[in-house]
């Protein structure tokens, strides 16, 4: 099939994209990458009027490293982060993770703002950077707000946006040195969309221990204080602290009730700390 027919435009600044995306009388939609709307806008599940190509504005191609954190902008592709054009603060974790996604094609093209807000719910990103305890931000007619990824999704393919606001930039905490971290993706073959993820972080220096069990049917399951699951983030081996009957309740407390899901997803977490990477 092909898309319908719609007007294209490419602003140079945010504030031209908001201008245009705050149109109510017309369907707006915003393009990034294209390789999750691209596909979309081809089976005519999404018929715009107007696409709103935001790969031209430069600050969302921008990133700005400070103290505590590294703030970078929604257009910063996969393989930015592969390639290390954007400085890693993570020990190793964002550009680990993002070798895992796809092919180098769709990597070269596909935004972590785009991947954040299509939200589905087994794409890697929103594992990681909840597993880091990263924020976005938010711009719009009623200005800026700065939320944690783990509430930008609000379910699957459901980002939480408001009406004429878009994603402008990611904030990702510098790890300490006493930082570990892991990220385990179940999938039958590399590159795929993942059928489990585990992740977690153990910064005990910033008293951080958090967990993520991803690619649910819906938003991932964050545990911010996961101390009673994998200890206090100090013991040599992270997987021998690992209380698997926690995480088995926790899970199911979610509303994942089928055996075979929540081991797949036990497993999963199980190996993200076996691997347990440092800086
Ligand atoms: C073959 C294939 C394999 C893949 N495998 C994986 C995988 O293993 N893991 C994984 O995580 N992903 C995978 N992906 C998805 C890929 O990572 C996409 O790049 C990503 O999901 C979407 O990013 P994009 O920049 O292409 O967004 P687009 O497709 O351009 O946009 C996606 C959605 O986000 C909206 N949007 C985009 N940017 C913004 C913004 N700044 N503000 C507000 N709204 C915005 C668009 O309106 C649209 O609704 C795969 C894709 C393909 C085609």
């Amino acid at each position: 099939m092909k898309p319908v027919n719609f007007d294209y435009a490419r602003p140079g600044e945010v504030s031209g994209a908001l201008k245009l995306i705050a149109d109510e009388g017309l369907t707006v939609k915003i393009v990034a990458g294209s390789q999750s709307l691209g596909p979309m806008l081809n089976m005519r599940l999404v018929q715009p009027d107007l696409l709103v190509d935001i790969t031209g504005i430069e600050e969302l191609r921008r990133f700005d490293e400070r103290p505590d954190e590294i703030e970078f902008g929604a257009c910063i592709t996969h393989a930015d982060i592969e390639d290390l054009r954007i400085p890693d603060v993570t020990c190793g974790a964002l550009p680990s993770v993002a070798r895992g996604i796809a092919y180098r094609a769709v990597r070269n093209r596909g935004t972590v703002g785009g991947s954040l807000t299509h939200a589905d719910p087994s794409a890697d990103w929103h594992s990681i950077m909840a597993a880091l305890g990263a924020k976005v931000v938010l711009r719009g007619p009623a200005g800026e707000r700065t939320i944690p990824v783990e509430d930008y999704m609000l379910g699957a393919l459901e980002a939480d946006l408001g009406p004429g606001e878009m994603l402008v930039s990611i904030k990702v905490p510098k790890l300490s040195r006493s930082a570990r971290w892991g990220y385990y993706k179940s999938c039958r073959k590399t590159g795929e969309f993942a059928h489990a993820i585990g992740a977690f972080l153990a910064d005990p220096d910033r008293g951080v221990i958090r967990v993520v069990i991803g690619a649910t049917e819906s938003r991932p399951i964050v545990i911010t204080d996961a101390g009673n699951i994998i200890g206090d983030g100090r013991a040599e081996r992270l997987d021998a602290a690992f209380d698997s009957h926690a995480v088995s309740e926790v899970i199911e407390a979610a509303g994942m009730t089928n055996p075979i899901d929540k081991q797949t997803h036990i497993v999963a977490l199980g190996r993200a700390l076996e691997q347990a990477q440092s800086a």
